[in-house]
């Protein structure tokens, strides 16, 4: 367990910039797929906790199977650096990537966490 902090994060030409606050606890890879394509780990934080500091116009769209999720990739560098959603019950969520982390942060792969996205 990690206490919350404020971390920065953005896409790769730094066009998509934000921060988030929240505790680096639960990260995880998916193996949905695209997930499986991107290999990008994600951690879960609340949308209240997650500013978007530029490149709204900027982030593309994309969609698929439930389309419940959001993914935001960069117009210019194609990076996915946060997805939006919800948890399940309503409440706005966004799924950060932490590889979009600046600086970088460690992430400990025996602990990561695996996700079975795709038999959601
Ligand atoms: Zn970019």
């Amino acid at each position: 367990m990690s206490d919350a902090k404020t971390y920065h994060g953005q896409c790769h030409c730094g066009a998509v910039q934000y921060d988030v606050t929240t505790a680096l606890d639960s990260m995880g890879e998916c193996n949905c797929s695209r997930c499986r394509r991107l290999g990008w780990v994600l951690q879960s934080a609340p949308a209240a906790q997650f500013t978007l500091l530029s490149g709204a116009d900027n982030l593309t769209e994309y969609r698929f199977n439930t389309e419940k999720i959001e993914h935001l990739f960069c117009k210019t560098c194609g990076v996915e650096s946060f997805a939006r959603g919800d948890d399940g019950k309503g409440n706005a969520m966004v799924m950060i990537n932490v590889n979009c982390l600046e600086p970088p942060v460690a992430v400990d792969r025996t602990t990561i966490q695996h996700w079975d996205g795709a038999n959601w």
